[in-house]
């Protein structure tokens, strides 16, 4: 239901404000020089890249939103339900991976390895 909500949002966005969808193509292109952006981040500020000056204010969340909004955008403009694919792949994944991950030996004890949620809190996995 969320991802419908964003799909909507975004579409009004587009017909009120952006005019019209660039072509897929473009939005292609776009989506990758995102990732692009999204990549550089982690690579200078969680990889072993040293993180520019000028790279320290970047806001990932923002990149990561860029990402999204394009994704939206190509689901929107080929006819892709999102928020079917979404739920389907999540059903899918976890019927797949219903033991796998659990049983990785090198998913244990990475103490690197945490997750932080939106409200500042982190947890191991
Ligand atoms: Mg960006």
């Amino acid at each position: 239901m969320e991802i419908t909500k964003l799909q909507h949002e975004v579409d009004e966005w587009i017909k009120t404000v952006g005019v019209r969808y660039f072509n897929e193509l473009t939005n292609m292109a776009m989506l990758t020089e995102e990732v692009g952006e999204v990549a550089r981040i982690i690579a200078r500020r969680y990889g072993e890249q040293s993180e520019k000056e000028a790279d320290k204010n970047k806001d990932l969340g923002e990149e990561l939103a860029d990402v999204l909004f394009v994704t939206l955008c190509l689901a929107n403009q080929t006819g892709t339900d999102l928020q079917q694919a979404f739920d389907k792949k999540m059903k899918h994944k976890t019927e797949r991976d219903a033991v796998r991950h659990r049983d990785n030996e090198k998913l244990k004890d990475n103490p690197q390895q945490t997750t932080k949620t939106t409200d500042g809190e982190s947890r191991g996995n």
